[in-house]
């Protein structure tokens, strides 16, 4: 039996979200607690269940929009941020920030996470939302995730069980369920080309996305239908399989630059909100609403929000 050695006295009280997130919005969680080893993270989770407080955990707060009321229960940030390198295999805490795994991966010459360069967040909300870019996301890498399931069990879940698709997994249809670890597995490459290949991506990086407080992209691609009314653009690519890209939508909806309070629709990249830093989650809420109506009505098309909402 697990024995659990933290008390709800461990927890600080009421803590203002908005600075663990990216776009800074977001009111106080009545409890708040960093976990910096996976011991702590299962234990704060337990602690939390045993007193019947609502938890969730935050890895970079880069995918997350908090309501201006906050959170009512406890808010983890997954901090554990261990790893271990055998052969082409890395095990990883969840709380590893993605860029630090991306660079101990090339110091140890192996390859696979290269088009991560310059992605925010950390392993475990990179495993929970299939984060990716240039065609890659990190399901394809993973072996193994050590989870602590909502019964209190830890247990390991093969890729197939996490179900990786596009900007989605499992984990965000199991409530309760924390990703405390994974195994990845990667390949031996060469560290000077493995160089040059994140230089190039960070840089395209810094040429496309706002270097503005944001949750990168609000909405996933839309899901193209035939009922569709897109327009005839020769110079951009309107569908891509089954995906519309929903900046590419906004962009032509002509709301690059549109204002709502704090917020601007990106000039840059038109999925990315911009916060002045006065911004509310109201008018961010209102400002989503706004382009998926805008959206709807122009091109028949749903937009639905990657970003996920906490309180
Ligand atoms: C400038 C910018 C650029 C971005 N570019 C991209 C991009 O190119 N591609 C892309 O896919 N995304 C992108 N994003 C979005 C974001 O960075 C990714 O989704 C990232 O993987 C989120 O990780 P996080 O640790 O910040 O998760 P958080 O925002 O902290 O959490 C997101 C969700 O994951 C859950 N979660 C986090 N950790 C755990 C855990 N250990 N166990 C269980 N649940 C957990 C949270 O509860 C929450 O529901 C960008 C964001 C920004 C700000």
């Amino acid at each position: 039996m697990y024995l659990i050695v933290m008390n709800i006295t461990d927890f600080k009280t009421d803590v203002k979200l908005a600075p663990y997130t990216s776009i800074g919005v977001g009111g106080p969680a009545d409890y708040f607690y960093e976990a910096k080893t996976a011991d702590e993270l299962k234990d704060a989770v337990l602690t939390a269940k045993e007193k019947n407080i609502p938890y969730i955990i935050f890895g970079g707060g880069t995918n997350v929009l908090v309501s201006d009321d906050g959170f009512r229960g406890l808010v983890i940030v997954a901090r554990n941020n261990n790893y271990e390198i055998n052969g082409e295999n890395i095990d990883a805490g969840a709380g590893i920030v993605l860029g630090v795994l991306l660079g101990v991966s090339v110091k140890a010459g192996l390859q696979g996470l290269e088009w991560s360069a310059g992605l925010p967040g950390s392993l475990g909300g990179a495993i929970y939302g299939n984060a990716g870019t240039f065609g890659k996301s990190i399901g394809q890498f993973i072996e193994e995730v050590t989870v602590l399931e909502p019964s209190g069990d830890i247990r390991k879940y093969t890729p197939d069980e996490c179900g990786f698709r596009y900007r989605q997994s499992n984990f965000q249809n199991m409530p309760g369920t924390v990703i405390i670890s994974a195994k990845l597995k990667l390949q031996q490459g060469n560290v000077e080309r493995l160089k040059e290949e994140i230089k190039k991506n960070a840089l395209w990086r810094a040429q496309n996305h706002p270097p503005y407080k944001s949750c990168g992209c609000v909405f996933r691609n839309a899901t193209f239908t035939k009922e569709a009314r897109l327009p005839q653009d020769e110079n951009e690519p309107v569908a891509w399989f089954d995906k519309v890209p929903a900046g590419w939508l906004i962009d032509q909806a002509g709301l690059k630059g549109k204002k709502l309070g704090g917020f601007t629709v990106s000039d840059v990249h038109g999925n990315f909100l911009i916060n002045d830093g006065t911004g509310t989650a109201e008018q961010l809420e209102q400002l989503i609403s706004e382009i998926k109506k805008d959206i709807k009505d122009k091109f028949n098309l749903d937009l639905e929000e990657e970003v996920r909402r906490v309180g």
